[in-house]
């Protein structure tokens, strides 16, 4: 046993796996360009007061899973490590006065959150998060244009059978009477509740459909939903989220007790889920609008939509999808008949290298056999093997997973790697001639 481990709770992203995290940062950098959402990075750590507020209290991330930081030589803890991202970025929105600015602000952001939760598979003390915020419009045409950039995340980083769960969850005006209907039936229940959800009965009742109680779930079966409470303006901004979700193609699963049980949370509130795996636990991500957040931070009221990606989850998915695989494993490894001639092997994988295409190259003088096994286990799709050709200018092409060979001139090497290569990614065969 090591003498020391990464704390409980966190992990060291490998080179595989931080290959993949960073290949989805990538992927995100560049949606979010494309949507023209601009980059905004905030402290990982504020005032703890800012998520207090910007989070809520009552809820399971200020009251138990806050990771409090003291200053030193200080008694009171004044800071926190962000459990994620919006309310710092509300807080920068109102710091730097963006309501000067063209509404709405679009604004994205990709890295670590912290919470103190219970760690167990896909619930990290340390987890990665996309967070994609649009604050100054009040919806709905934003509201989709979010839903559908969340859903294009997941689907460019290909995980497949991702399913969108969709609620309105109304607002000040017409969410009181929907709670009042839900603690009159909760009421009836309460002493076969557990004293968690006894407690949110009464500090913030939305907050027990949230449970992961599978008695208080049952309970919940028959409770009413928020769906006949919706007041007009509600029900008008829902049903035009609809149409424009439908006009996109965006397909959706609606959810009427999906919740986010704060109050400065209105409308539109959704989640991302495996297909067949629903639950609070294995949420891919969730977002929804908050029109009364910014004004906690001090600012005149301003409507704010936006969501946060579950990084660690989908990275997860995409390994059991098989996704995972083939990133970061270089095109090919040029290997040589004369174990001597690293040089060479070296020239040649430098050339390519600047043409852009990801090369190895096995630089151990062994033997031509070795070599290609060391190729194989990277995880290579070809190896360019240097023999006497090489003096007429060609050297052999080998698709280590096919098992077939070909001559190819130096001086096409470049076109016939990307060629081979993008065919096969997108599940075609090289129908080129082959001869082993
Ligand atoms: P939330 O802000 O709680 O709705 O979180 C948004 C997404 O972040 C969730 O759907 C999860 O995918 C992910 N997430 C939240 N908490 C954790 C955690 N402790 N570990 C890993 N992923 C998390």
């Amino acid at each position: 046993m090591p003498k020391f481990q990464a704390p409980r709770g966190t992990r060291d992203l490998l080179p595989a796996d931080a290959t993949t995290y960073r290949r989805m940062s990538d992927i995100a950098s560049r949606l979010s360009e494309l949507y023209g959402y601009r980059p905004i990075e905030t402290p990982m750590f504020e005032d703890s007061a800012v998520f207090e507020r910007g989070i809520g209290e009552v809820t399971d991330i200020v009251e138990k899973e806050l990771f409090r930081i003291r200053s030193p030589g200080s008694d009171e803890d004044r800071w926190a490590l962000r459990p994620e991202a919006t309310a710092g970025i509300c807080r920068a929105f109102v710091e730097h006065g963006m309501h000067t600015l063209p509404q709405p602000v679009r604004l994205a952001t990709f890295g670590p959150m912290f919470r103190y939760d219970r760690p167990q598979a896909g619930r990290y003390r340390q987890f990665y998060q996309w967070n994609v915020e649009a604050i100054g419009d009040a919806g709905p045409a934003i509201d989709a244009e979010l839903i559908e950039l969340a859903l294009r995340f997941v689907r460019d980083v290909g995980v497949q059978d991702v399913e969108l769960h969709l609620n309105s969850i109304g607002d000040a005006a017409c969410r009181p009477a929907y709670i009042a209907a839900l603690v009159e039936y909760l009421a009836k229940y309460e002493d076969a509740l557990p004293p968690t959800e006894r407690h949110r009965l009464r500090a913030n009742p939305l907050r027990v459909l949230d449970t992961r109680d599978a008695r208080t779930q049952a309970i919940l079966d028959d409770a009413p939903t928020i769906d006949a409470f919706l007041c007009p303006a509600c029900r008008d901004h829902f049903d035009s989220l609809l149409a424009h979700l439908d006009r996109l193609e965006v397909p959706i699963h609606r959810a009427p007790r999906l919740v986010r049980g704060l109050d400065y949370y209105t409308r539109t509130a959704f989640e991302l889920y495996q297909r067949g795996a629903e639950g609070q636990q294995s949420a891919l991500g969730g977002g929804g609008r908050y029109d009364g957040l910014i004004e906690l931070f001090g600012a005149r009221p301003t409507p704010g939509v936006g969501f946060a990606l579950g990084i660690d989850r989908i990275a997860m998915l995409a390994a059991k999808q098989g996704v995972a695989e083939s990133i970061g494993k270089p095109v090919a490894v040029v290997v040589g008949a004369d174990p001597a001639a690293t040089d060479v092997r070296l020239a040649l994988a430098t050339q390519l290298r600047a043409a852009g295409v990801a090369t190895g190259a096995d630089l151990a003088p062994r033997k031509l056999g070795r070599q290609l096994e060391g190729a194989a286990r990277e995880g290579a799709h070809f190896a360019i093997v240097i023999g006497d050709e090489l003096e007429a200018g060609q050297v052999q092409l080998r698709d280590l997973e096919a098992g077939t060979q070909r001559l190819v001139n130096v001086a096409d090497l470049v076109r016939e790697l990307q060629r081979a290569h993008a065919s096969h990614r997108h599940g075609e065969s090289d129908t080129s001639p082959t001869a082993t």
